[in-house]
């Protein structure tokens, strides 16, 4: 599947994405502007170009945790069972958290982290993703700050991959396979 030949067809430019993140920004500032520290989690792997740019957008004391939970593998079919691989350094008791996904898709991986952070008791608990795919839910979870809904393909870029490629990319496509060329 991975070495099949694809093209990735551009969805949303780095323009679009860094005018978007910056009203996030200016979103979540406001709802969070009386916090003494908001801790932002992001989630390993694909929330880190996001993370970088999203917290560097807040106007508020800010401390960055991660955590890694596993969803997808190699494939581009999402599983429902969801480990945590890597938990977060710090506690979270009594504090405000902002959970950083980049894809809210069939929901299972972010319902499953909430439930876990939720046991930890933190004061307030929110999430912001950058990608919405409302069509793909099967889980009742909602971010409350979502950076675009997007229809029901599979996409990279800006920290998203395609079994570990493409995260580089600074806009976010659609991935489309091709045929080979024919030999001879
Ligand atoms: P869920 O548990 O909501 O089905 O899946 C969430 C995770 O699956 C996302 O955080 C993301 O890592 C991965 N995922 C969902 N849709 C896509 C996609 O279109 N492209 C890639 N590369 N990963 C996706
Ligand atoms: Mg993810
Ligand atoms: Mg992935």
């Amino acid at each position: 599947m991975t070495d099949k030949p694809y093209v990735i067809d551009q969805m949303i430019s780095a323009k679009e994405i860094a005018a978007r993140v910056e009203g996030l920004a200016r979103e979540i500032t406001a709802h969070f502007k009386d916090t003494e520290k908001l801790i932002v989690i992001g989630l390993l792997r694909g929330s880190f170009v996001f993370i970088a740019d999203l917290a560097r957008e807040l106007d508020l004391p800010v401390e960055i945790d991660f955590i890694e939970a596993s969803s997808y593998g190699n494939a581009t079919e999402s599983s429902r069972e969801v480990r945590i691989l890597k938990d977060l350094r710090g506690e979270i008791e009594g504090k405000d958290v902002l959970v950083v996904e980049d894809i809210v898709d069939t929901g299972f991986t972010l319902h499953h982290v909430l439930h876990l952070l939720r046991a930890r008791n933190p004061r307030r608990l929110e999430v912001c993703a950058l990608l919405d795919k409302p069509a793909r839910r099967e889980v009742d979870v909602t971010a409350r700050f979502i950076g675009f809904q997007i229809p029901d393909e599979f996409v990279v870029g800006y920290g998203i991959d395609f079994a570990q490629r493409n995260r580089n990319l600074s806009y976010i496509g659609k991935v489309r396979f091709i045929e080979p060329p024919a030999e001879g």
